[in-house]
Protein backbone atom coordinates (compact mmCIF):
# COMPACT_ATOMS: atom_id res chain seq x y z
CA UNK A 1 0.00 0.00 0.00
CA UNK A 2 2.71 2.24 0.76
CA UNK A 3 4.92 1.52 -1.56
CA UNK A 4 3.01 2.70 -4.57
CA UNK A 5 2.63 6.24 -3.44
CA UNK A 6 6.50 6.26 -2.97
CA UNK A 7 7.63 4.60 -6.33
CA UNK A 8 5.00 7.50 -7.62
CA UNK A 9 7.16 10.03 -6.02
CA UNK A 10 10.63 8.52 -6.80
CA UNK A 11 8.86 8.67 -10.51
CA UNK A 12 8.57 12.00 -10.51
CA UNK A 13 12.03 12.93 -8.95
CA UNK A 14 14.22 10.44 -11.27
CA UNK A 15 15.39 10.72 -14.64
CA UNK A 16 12.78 7.96 -16.63
CA UNK A 17 13.32 4.62 -16.53
CA UNK A 18 15.21 4.36 -13.23
CA UNK A 19 12.68 2.26 -11.30
CA UNK A 20 12.10 -0.95 -12.52
CA UNK A 21 9.24 -3.29 -11.39
CA UNK A 22 9.20 -5.75 -13.68
CA UNK A 23 9.54 -8.94 -12.06
CA UNK A 24 11.70 -10.94 -14.10
CA UNK A 25 14.56 -7.94 -13.98
CA UNK A 26 13.77 -7.27 -10.31
CA UNK A 27 14.77 -11.26 -10.41
CA UNK A 28 18.59 -10.33 -11.24
CA UNK A 29 18.78 -7.73 -7.86
CA UNK A 30 17.26 -10.94 -5.68
CA UNK A 31 20.51 -12.98 -4.35
CA UNK A 32 24.31 -11.78 -4.05
CA UNK A 33 27.26 -14.46 -3.49
CA UNK A 34 26.43 -15.90 -0.30
CA UNK A 35 24.04 -18.89 0.65
CA UNK A 36 21.46 -16.43 1.92
CA UNK A 37 18.20 -17.51 0.07
CA UNK A 38 17.32 -14.93 -2.54
CA UNK A 39 14.26 -12.44 -1.90
CA UNK A 40 12.12 -10.65 -5.16
CA UNK A 41 12.01 -6.93 -4.15
CA UNK A 42 9.27 -5.07 -5.00
CA UNK A 43 10.97 -2.22 -7.18
CA UNK A 44 14.49 -1.76 -7.88
CA UNK A 45 15.42 1.71 -8.35
CA UNK A 46 18.65 2.73 -9.95
CA UNK A 47 20.07 5.95 -8.72
CA UNK A 48 22.96 7.82 -10.61
CA UNK A 49 23.66 10.32 -8.57
CA UNK A 50 23.43 11.42 -4.61
CA UNK A 51 20.21 13.85 -5.82
CA UNK A 52 18.63 10.57 -6.62
CA UNK A 53 19.82 8.81 -3.81
CA UNK A 54 18.34 11.34 -1.77
CA UNK A 55 14.86 11.73 -3.71
CA UNK A 56 14.70 7.85 -2.60
CA UNK A 57 15.33 7.73 0.99
CA UNK A 58 12.91 11.26 1.70
CA UNK A 59 9.89 9.29 -0.17
CA UNK A 60 10.70 5.54 1.42
CA UNK A 61 11.30 7.32 4.73
CA UNK A 62 8.18 9.03 4.66
CA UNK A 63 5.99 6.10 3.08
CA UNK A 64 7.93 3.45 5.43
CA UNK A 65 8.79 1.49 2.72
CA UNK A 66 11.98 -1.21 3.62
CA UNK A 67 15.35 0.38 1.27
CA UNK A 68 17.99 -2.17 0.60
CA UNK A 69 21.45 -0.83 -0.91
CA UNK A 70 23.35 -3.02 -3.44
CA UNK A 71 26.36 -2.42 -5.57
CA UNK A 72 27.81 -5.36 -7.36
CA UNK A 73 25.89 -7.94 -5.82
CA UNK A 74 29.38 -9.74 -4.81
CA UNK A 75 28.73 -9.64 -0.92
CA UNK A 76 29.18 -12.97 1.08
CA UNK A 77 26.41 -12.29 4.29
CA UNK A 78 23.50 -11.83 1.93
CA UNK A 79 23.64 -7.46 2.94
CA UNK A 80 22.52 -6.37 0.05
CA UNK A 81 19.79 -9.18 -0.62
CA UNK A 82 16.00 -7.42 0.59
CA UNK A 83 14.99 -10.25 2.94
CA UNK A 84 11.95 -8.03 4.08
CA UNK A 85 11.29 -6.93 0.42
CA UNK A 86 10.38 -3.38 -0.60
CA UNK A 87 13.04 -1.40 -2.73
CA UNK A 88 16.88 -2.31 -3.86
CA UNK A 89 18.79 0.99 -3.92
CA UNK A 90 21.13 -0.04 -7.11
CA UNK A 91 24.22 2.09 -7.22
CA UNK A 92 26.30 0.36 -9.63
CA UNK A 93 25.65 2.56 -12.24
CA UNK A 94 26.21 5.71 -10.17
CA UNK A 95 30.24 4.94 -11.07
CA UNK A 96 33.52 7.75 -11.84
CA UNK A 97 36.89 8.73 -10.35
CA UNK A 98 36.22 12.24 -9.70
CA UNK A 99 40.01 13.45 -8.91
CA UNK A 100 43.20 11.85 -8.29
CA UNK A 101 45.26 14.22 -6.55
CA UNK A 102 49.16 13.25 -6.40
CA UNK A 103 50.26 16.24 -4.36
CA UNK A 104 47.50 15.42 -1.58
CA UNK A 105 47.50 11.68 -2.23
CA UNK A 106 43.80 11.37 -2.18
CA UNK A 107 41.34 10.12 -4.83
CA UNK A 108 37.52 11.04 -4.96
CA UNK A 109 35.71 8.35 -6.51
CA UNK A 110 31.41 7.79 -6.87
CA UNK A 111 30.60 4.46 -4.72
CA UNK A 112 29.58 2.23 -7.87
CA UNK A 113 33.43 2.53 -8.95
CA UNK A 114 34.64 -0.48 -9.41
CA UNK A 115 37.60 -1.05 -7.43
CA UNK A 116 40.22 -2.55 -9.55
CA UNK A 117 39.02 0.39 -11.39
CA UNK A 118 40.58 3.28 -9.21
CA UNK A 119 43.72 0.85 -7.90
CA UNK A 120 45.11 0.89 -11.51
CA UNK A 121 44.03 4.58 -11.91
CA UNK A 122 46.47 5.53 -9.29
CA UNK A 123 48.94 2.79 -10.74
CA UNK A 124 49.03 4.22 -13.77
CA UNK A 125 50.05 7.51 -12.00
CA UNK A 126 53.15 5.70 -9.50
CA UNK A 127 49.86 5.81 -6.73
CA UNK A 128 48.86 3.22 -4.63
CA UNK A 129 45.89 2.12 -3.62
CA UNK A 130 45.87 -0.57 -1.45
CA UNK A 131 42.74 -2.20 -0.19
CA UNK A 132 42.38 -5.35 -2.56
CA UNK A 133 38.91 -7.85 -2.20
CA UNK A 134 40.08 -11.06 -4.16
CA UNK A 135 36.56 -9.68 -6.08
CA UNK A 136 38.07 -6.17 -7.11
CA UNK A 137 37.11 -7.09 -10.58
CA UNK A 138 33.82 -6.34 -9.98
CA UNK A 139 33.24 -5.17 -6.68
CA UNK A 140 32.82 -1.62 -5.90
CA UNK A 141 34.43 1.15 -3.99
CA UNK A 142 31.10 1.83 -2.08
CA UNK A 143 30.82 -1.99 -1.45
CA UNK A 144 34.01 -2.00 -0.01
CA UNK A 145 33.45 0.47 2.53
CA UNK A 146 29.52 -0.85 3.70
CA UNK A 147 31.32 -4.18 4.18
CA UNK A 148 34.76 -2.51 5.39
CA UNK A 149 36.55 -4.80 2.26
CA UNK A 150 39.71 -6.23 3.23
CA UNK A 151 41.91 -8.41 1.41
CA UNK A 152 45.43 -9.98 0.95
CA UNK A 153 47.28 -6.86 1.64
CA UNK A 154 45.01 -6.17 4.97
CA UNK A 155 48.04 -8.02 6.36
CA UNK A 156 50.52 -5.10 6.14
CA UNK A 157 48.29 -2.58 4.60
CA UNK A 158 45.15 -2.40 7.00
CA UNK A 159 41.61 -2.50 5.29
CA UNK A 160 39.19 0.12 3.81
CA UNK A 161 38.79 1.81 6.92
CA UNK A 162 42.50 2.43 7.03
CA UNK A 163 42.09 4.13 3.59
CA UNK A 164 39.29 5.84 3.59
CA UNK A 165 39.21 9.09 4.95
CA UNK A 166 35.70 11.10 3.84
CA UNK A 167 32.79 10.55 2.51
CA UNK A 168 29.48 11.98 1.61
CA UNK A 169 26.47 9.92 2.95
CA UNK A 170 23.17 10.17 2.63
CA UNK A 171 20.90 8.81 5.79
CA UNK A 172 17.57 7.32 5.93
CA UNK A 173 15.66 10.37 5.92
CA UNK A 174 17.51 11.84 2.50
CA UNK A 175 19.48 13.87 4.45
CA UNK A 176 23.04 14.76 2.25
CA UNK A 177 25.82 14.73 5.14
CA UNK A 178 30.03 15.30 4.59
CA UNK A 179 31.76 13.41 7.18
CA UNK A 180 35.16 12.86 8.10
CA UNK A 181 38.39 14.92 6.11
CA UNK A 182 40.38 15.24 2.76
CA UNK A 183 43.06 15.44 4.84
CA UNK A 184 45.36 12.18 5.91
CA UNK A 185 45.42 13.60 9.72
CA UNK A 186 41.95 14.83 11.68
CA UNK A 187 40.54 14.18 14.74
CA UNK A 188 37.72 16.64 15.00
CA UNK A 189 34.85 14.98 16.36
CA UNK A 190 33.33 11.60 16.70
CA UNK A 191 35.22 9.39 13.28
CA UNK A 192 31.50 8.92 11.71
CA UNK A 193 33.72 7.57 8.82
CA UNK A 194 35.17 4.81 11.08
CA UNK A 195 31.46 3.61 12.23
CA UNK A 196 29.97 3.79 8.24
CA UNK A 197 33.19 1.36 7.01
CA UNK A 198 31.52 -1.87 8.20
CA UNK A 199 27.93 -0.47 8.80
CA UNK A 200 26.54 -2.97 6.28
CA UNK A 201 24.55 -0.43 4.56
CA UNK A 202 22.24 0.34 7.60
CA UNK A 203 23.40 3.68 8.64
CA UNK A 204 23.66 5.74 5.53
CA UNK A 205 23.89 5.40 1.87
CA UNK A 206 27.28 5.82 1.10
CA UNK A 207 27.83 8.83 -2.48
CA UNK A 208 30.70 9.84 -2.59
CA UNK A 209 34.52 8.66 -1.00
CA UNK A 210 37.60 10.46 -0.32
CA UNK A 211 40.06 7.55 -0.07
CA UNK A 212 43.96 7.76 0.70
CA UNK A 213 46.85 7.25 -1.93
CA UNK A 214 50.22 6.27 -1.12
CA UNK A 215 53.48 6.22 -3.43
CA UNK A 216 53.13 2.85 -5.23
CA UNK A 217 55.87 0.22 -4.34
CA UNK A 218 59.16 0.01 -5.98
CA UNK A 219 58.73 -3.38 -6.74
CA UNK A 220 56.41 -6.29 -5.64
CA UNK A 221 57.74 -9.93 -6.42
CA UNK A 222 55.65 -13.14 -5.68
CA UNK A 223 56.19 -16.07 -4.37
CA UNK A 224 54.36 -19.40 -3.99
CA UNK A 225 55.37 -21.67 -1.79
CA UNK A 226 54.45 -25.42 -1.61
CA UNK A 227 54.85 -27.09 1.27
CA UNK A 228 54.84 -30.99 2.17
CA UNK A 229 52.60 -30.69 5.38
CA UNK A 230 49.51 -28.52 7.11
CA UNK A 231 51.71 -28.48 10.14
CA UNK A 232 54.18 -26.73 8.54
CA UNK A 233 52.11 -23.72 7.91
CA UNK A 234 52.70 -21.66 11.10
CA UNK A 235 56.28 -21.79 11.08
CA UNK A 236 56.43 -20.80 7.35
CA UNK A 237 53.86 -18.14 8.33
CA UNK A 238 56.27 -16.83 11.26
CA UNK A 239 59.05 -17.04 8.87
CA UNK A 240 57.46 -14.77 5.96
CA UNK A 241 56.41 -12.24 8.07
CA UNK A 242 59.70 -11.92 9.85
CA UNK A 243 61.15 -10.59 6.22
CA UNK A 244 59.33 -7.24 7.00
CA UNK A 245 58.68 -6.63 3.63
CA UNK A 246 55.06 -9.28 3.47
CA UNK A 247 52.25 -7.58 1.89
CA UNK A 248 50.07 -10.41 1.98
CA UNK A 249 50.48 -14.14 3.54
CA UNK A 250 47.69 -16.21 1.66
CA UNK A 251 46.83 -20.14 2.37
CA UNK A 252 45.41 -22.63 0.61
CA UNK A 253 45.06 -25.92 2.40
CA UNK A 254 45.79 -29.38 0.78
CA UNK A 255 41.52 -30.06 0.49
CA UNK A 256 41.69 -26.86 -1.47
CA UNK A 257 44.35 -28.04 -3.62
CA UNK A 258 42.87 -31.47 -4.33
CA UNK A 259 39.84 -30.00 -7.09
CA UNK A 260 42.44 -27.22 -8.94
CA UNK A 261 44.49 -30.20 -8.87
CA UNK A 262 41.66 -32.87 -10.68
CA UNK A 263 40.04 -30.15 -12.60
CA UNK A 264 43.54 -29.47 -14.12
CA UNK A 265 43.62 -26.02 -13.52
CA UNK A 266 46.80 -25.67 -12.31
CA UNK A 267 50.37 -27.86 -11.81
CA UNK A 268 50.92 -28.60 -8.66
CA UNK A 269 54.16 -30.11 -7.22
CA UNK A 270 53.26 -33.77 -6.00
CA UNK A 271 52.92 -33.95 -2.45
CA UNK A 272 51.80 -30.58 -1.70
CA UNK A 273 49.91 -30.34 1.39
CA UNK A 274 49.69 -26.32 1.18
CA UNK A 275 50.36 -23.49 -0.67
CA UNK A 276 51.38 -20.63 0.80
CA UNK A 277 50.93 -17.52 -1.35
CA UNK A 278 53.31 -14.51 -0.69
CA UNK A 279 53.59 -10.90 -2.05
CA UNK A 280 56.81 -8.64 -1.07
CA UNK A 281 56.79 -5.33 -1.48
CA UNK A 282 59.81 -2.45 -1.39
CA UNK A 283 63.13 -1.81 -2.71
CA UNK A 284 64.78 -3.95 -5.28
CA UNK A 285 67.84 -4.87 -3.11
CA UNK A 286 65.76 -5.43 0.43
CA UNK A 287 63.60 -7.85 -1.53
CA UNK A 288 66.35 -9.55 -2.95
CA UNK A 289 67.99 -10.05 0.37
CA UNK A 290 64.61 -10.58 1.67
CA UNK A 291 64.07 -13.81 -0.51
CA UNK A 292 67.17 -15.45 0.42
CA UNK A 293 67.02 -15.16 3.77
CA UNK A 294 63.19 -16.32 3.63
CA UNK A 295 64.53 -19.24 1.69
CA UNK A 296 67.03 -20.21 4.42
CA UNK A 297 64.59 -20.01 7.01
CA UNK A 298 62.06 -22.13 5.38
CA UNK A 299 65.12 -24.75 4.31
CA UNK A 300 64.31 -26.98 7.27
CA UNK A 301 60.67 -27.44 6.61
CA UNK A 302 62.42 -29.13 3.09
CA UNK A 303 59.16 -26.89 1.15
CA UNK A 304 58.11 -28.71 -1.94
CA UNK A 305 58.65 -26.22 -4.44
CA UNK A 306 59.23 -22.33 -4.24
CA UNK A 307 58.02 -20.11 -7.27
CA UNK A 308 58.86 -16.79 -7.39
CA UNK A 309 57.09 -13.82 -9.73
CA UNK A 310 57.98 -10.35 -10.52
CA UNK A 311 56.02 -9.27 -14.05
CA UNK A 312 52.92 -8.67 -13.51
CA UNK A 313 51.96 -11.36 -15.92
CA UNK A 314 53.86 -13.94 -13.75
CA UNK A 315 52.33 -12.94 -10.59
CA UNK A 316 48.82 -12.64 -12.09
CA UNK A 317 49.47 -16.51 -13.34
CA UNK A 318 50.21 -17.54 -9.74
CA UNK A 319 47.64 -14.94 -7.92
CA UNK A 320 44.80 -16.47 -10.44
CA UNK A 321 44.88 -20.06 -8.43
CA UNK A 322 43.61 -17.96 -5.74
CA UNK A 323 41.84 -15.87 -7.11
CA UNK A 324 39.50 -18.43 -8.79
CA UNK A 325 39.49 -20.56 -5.55
CA UNK A 326 35.76 -19.58 -4.08
CA UNK A 327 34.08 -19.98 -7.52
CA UNK A 328 36.05 -23.64 -8.18
CA UNK A 329 35.19 -24.70 -5.08
CA UNK A 330 31.40 -23.66 -5.35
CA UNK A 331 31.39 -25.47 -9.03
CA UNK A 332 31.88 -29.02 -6.94
CA UNK A 333 28.71 -29.25 -5.42
CA UNK A 334 25.77 -27.94 -4.78
CA UNK A 335 25.21 -25.75 -1.76
CA UNK A 336 28.38 -24.13 -0.57
CA UNK A 337 28.46 -21.69 2.57
CA UNK A 338 31.97 -19.94 3.50
CA UNK A 339 32.76 -18.31 6.74
CA UNK A 340 35.36 -15.78 7.25
CA UNK A 341 36.12 -16.22 10.79
CA UNK A 342 39.76 -14.48 12.30
CA UNK A 343 42.34 -15.82 15.03
CA UNK A 344 44.89 -14.34 16.58
CA UNK A 345 47.85 -15.09 14.01
CA UNK A 346 49.67 -17.45 16.44
CA UNK A 347 46.30 -19.75 17.06
CA UNK A 348 46.13 -20.40 13.03
CA UNK A 349 47.00 -23.85 13.41
CA UNK A 350 44.83 -24.49 16.41
CA UNK A 351 41.96 -23.71 14.31
CA UNK A 352 42.83 -25.34 11.20
CA UNK A 353 43.12 -28.97 13.74
CA UNK A 354 39.99 -27.91 15.19
CA UNK A 355 38.19 -27.82 11.60
CA UNK A 356 39.34 -31.14 10.84
CA UNK A 357 37.91 -32.65 14.18
CA UNK A 358 34.77 -30.96 13.92
CA UNK A 359 34.52 -31.70 10.00
CA UNK A 360 35.28 -35.87 10.92
CA UNK A 361 32.99 -35.07 13.59
CA UNK A 362 29.86 -33.74 11.82
CA UNK A 363 31.02 -35.69 8.73
CA UNK A 364 31.26 -32.36 6.42
CA UNK A 365 33.53 -31.71 3.89
CA UNK A 366 35.29 -28.49 4.87
CA UNK A 367 38.31 -27.07 3.09
CA UNK A 368 40.10 -24.05 4.25
CA UNK A 369 41.79 -20.82 2.71
CA UNK A 370 42.21 -17.48 3.35
CA UNK A 371 44.58 -14.95 4.56
CA UNK A 372 46.82 -16.72 6.61
CA UNK A 373 48.88 -13.21 7.84
CA UNK A 374 45.81 -12.14 9.50
CA UNK A 375 44.64 -15.46 10.83
CA UNK A 376 41.53 -14.99 8.35
CA UNK A 377 40.48 -18.28 7.27
CA UNK A 378 37.58 -19.27 4.66
CA UNK A 379 36.14 -22.20 6.42
CA UNK A 380 34.24 -23.79 3.22
CA UNK A 381 31.45 -26.55 4.36
CA UNK A 382 30.50 -28.00 1.03
CA UNK A 383 27.35 -30.42 0.12
CA UNK A 384 25.18 -31.47 -2.12
CA UNK A 385 22.09 -33.23 0.06
CA UNK A 386 19.68 -30.81 1.08
CA UNK A 387 19.20 -33.32 3.84
CA UNK A 388 22.91 -32.62 4.66
CA UNK A 389 22.14 -29.07 5.47
CA UNK A 390 21.72 -29.68 9.63
CA UNK A 391 25.09 -31.29 10.19
CA UNK A 392 26.26 -28.75 8.16
CA UNK A 393 24.65 -25.77 10.57
CA UNK A 394 25.56 -27.76 13.43
CA UNK A 395 29.15 -27.94 12.35
CA UNK A 396 28.91 -23.70 11.68
CA UNK A 397 28.37 -23.53 14.94
CA UNK A 398 30.96 -25.72 16.35
CA UNK A 399 33.97 -23.63 14.79
CA UNK A 400 32.16 -20.30 15.75
CA UNK A 401 32.60 -21.28 19.14
CA UNK A 402 35.80 -22.82 19.03
CA UNK A 403 36.93 -19.48 17.31
CA UNK A 404 35.38 -17.41 20.01
CA UNK A 405 36.98 -19.83 22.52
CA UNK A 406 40.76 -18.47 20.70
CA UNK A 407 40.22 -15.51 21.59
CA UNK A 408 38.92 -14.82 17.74
CA UNK A 409 36.31 -12.81 16.04
CA UNK A 410 33.13 -14.38 13.83
CA UNK A 411 33.85 -12.34 10.53
CA UNK A 412 37.31 -10.34 9.12
CA UNK A 413 35.42 -9.09 5.92
CA UNK A 414 32.58 -10.46 4.80
CA UNK A 415 30.10 -8.95 7.74
CA UNK A 416 27.44 -10.40 9.67
CA UNK A 417 25.06 -9.36 6.90
CA UNK A 418 21.62 -11.69 7.44
CA UNK A 419 23.82 -14.86 7.65
CA UNK A 420 25.00 -14.42 10.95
CA UNK A 421 22.93 -12.51 13.33
CA UNK A 422 21.83 -15.75 14.91
CA UNK A 423 25.38 -15.96 16.02
CA UNK A 424 26.50 -12.43 17.22
CA UNK A 425 25.46 -13.34 20.76
CA UNK A 426 28.83 -15.58 20.95
CA UNK A 427 31.08 -12.63 20.48
CA UNK A 428 29.06 -9.74 21.85
CA UNK A 429 27.20 -9.06 24.83
CA UNK A 430 24.04 -8.15 25.09
CA UNK A 431 24.52 -4.07 26.32
CA UNK A 432 27.34 -4.12 23.22
CA UNK A 433 24.66 -5.24 20.66
CA UNK A 434 21.84 -2.95 22.36
CA UNK A 435 24.45 0.31 22.48
CA UNK A 436 24.73 -0.61 18.80
CA UNK A 437 21.01 -0.73 17.87
CA UNK A 438 20.30 2.47 19.64
CA UNK A 439 23.01 4.00 17.43
CA UNK A 440 21.25 2.25 14.43
CA UNK A 441 18.06 4.05 15.31
CA UNK A 442 19.72 7.24 15.61
CA UNK A 443 20.80 7.30 12.24
CA UNK A 444 17.26 5.64 10.99
CA UNK A 445 14.52 5.77 13.68
CA UNK A 446 12.01 4.30 11.42
CA UNK A 447 14.36 1.06 10.40
CA UNK A 448 13.61 2.04 6.59
CA UNK A 449 17.76 1.21 6.01
CA UNK A 450 18.38 -2.99 5.30
CA UNK A 451 15.92 -4.33 7.67
CA UNK A 452 16.84 -7.43 8.71
CA UNK A 453 20.65 -7.47 8.82
CA UNK A 454 23.46 -7.39 11.80
CA UNK A 455 21.30 -7.39 14.41
CA UNK A 456 17.42 -8.52 14.98
CA UNK A 457 14.59 -6.29 13.78
CA UNK A 458 13.95 -3.74 16.71
CA UNK A 459 12.27 -1.31 14.36
CA UNK A 460 9.68 -2.29 11.75
CA UNK A 461 8.18 -0.08 8.49
C1 LIG B 1 35.13 -14.40 -5.58
C2 LIG B 1 34.95 -13.45 -4.42
C3 LIG B 1 36.06 -13.06 -3.68
C4 LIG B 1 35.90 -12.18 -2.61
N1 LIG B 1 37.02 -11.79 -1.91
C5 LIG B 1 36.89 -10.90 -0.92
C6 LIG B 1 38.06 -10.46 -0.20
O1 LIG B 1 39.19 -10.85 -0.48
N2 LIG B 1 37.87 -9.57 0.79
C7 LIG B 1 36.62 -9.10 1.12
O2 LIG B 1 36.52 -8.27 2.04
N3 LIG B 1 35.51 -9.52 0.49
C8 LIG B 1 35.62 -10.39 -0.53
N4 LIG B 1 34.49 -10.79 -1.20
C9 LIG B 1 33.17 -10.28 -0.79
C10 LIG B 1 32.69 -9.00 -1.52
O3 LIG B 1 33.32 -8.86 -2.78
C11 LIG B 1 32.92 -7.77 -0.65
O4 LIG B 1 32.14 -7.83 0.52
C12 LIG B 1 32.62 -6.44 -1.38
O5 LIG B 1 33.00 -5.38 -0.53
C13 LIG B 1 31.15 -6.28 -1.75
O6 LIG B 1 31.07 -5.22 -2.68
P1 LIG B 1 29.83 -5.10 -3.68
O7 LIG B 1 30.05 -3.87 -4.49
O8 LIG B 1 29.62 -6.36 -4.41
O9 LIG B 1 28.64 -4.87 -2.62
P2 LIG B 1 27.23 -5.62 -2.50
O10 LIG B 1 27.42 -7.08 -2.38
O11 LIG B 1 26.31 -5.14 -3.54
O12 LIG B 1 26.76 -5.04 -1.09
C14 LIG B 1 27.43 -5.40 0.08
C15 LIG B 1 26.85 -4.60 1.27
O13 LIG B 1 27.15 -3.23 1.11
C16 LIG B 1 25.95 -2.45 1.12
N5 LIG B 1 26.20 -1.38 0.15
C17 LIG B 1 26.63 -1.49 -1.12
N6 LIG B 1 26.84 -0.28 -1.65
C18 LIG B 1 26.54 0.62 -0.69
C19 LIG B 1 26.56 2.05 -0.62
N7 LIG B 1 26.96 2.81 -1.64
N8 LIG B 1 26.17 2.64 0.54
C20 LIG B 1 25.79 1.89 1.61
N9 LIG B 1 25.75 0.55 1.59
C21 LIG B 1 26.13 -0.06 0.45
C22 LIG B 1 24.84 -3.42 0.76
O14 LIG B 1 23.61 -3.01 1.34
C23 LIG B 1 25.34 -4.69 1.40
O15 LIG B 1 25.02 -4.70 2.77
C24 LIG B 1 34.61 -11.69 -2.26
C25 LIG B 1 33.49 -12.09 -3.02
C26 LIG B 1 33.66 -12.95 -4.09
C27 LIG B 1 32.45 -13.35 -4.87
Amino acid sequence: VALEPALLEIERALPSGSVIVDRDLCASYAGDESDVAPHLPDAVVRARSAADVAAVLRAASSHQVFVTPRAAGTGKSGGAIPVRGGIVLALDAFAGIEEIHAGDLVAVSRPGTRTGVLRDAVLAEGLFYAPDPNSLGECTLGGNVAENAGGPSTFRYGSTRDWTLGLEIVTADGTILEIGKRTHKGVTGYDLVALLCGSEGTLGVITRITSKLAPAPERVRTLAIYLGALRDVGPATMAVQATGLARAIELLDDLTLAPLRERGRVQLPVGAQALLLVDLDGEEPAIERATERLAAKLEPLRPIEILVADTAAERERLWSVRREMSRTLRSLVRHKLSEDVVVPRSRLGALLEACRTIAAGHRVHMPSYGHAGDGNLHVNFLWDDPADAPRVKLAGRAVFEEVVRLGGTLTGEHGIGASKIEHLSLEQSAEVIGLQERLKATFDPKGVLNPGKMFPARHAC
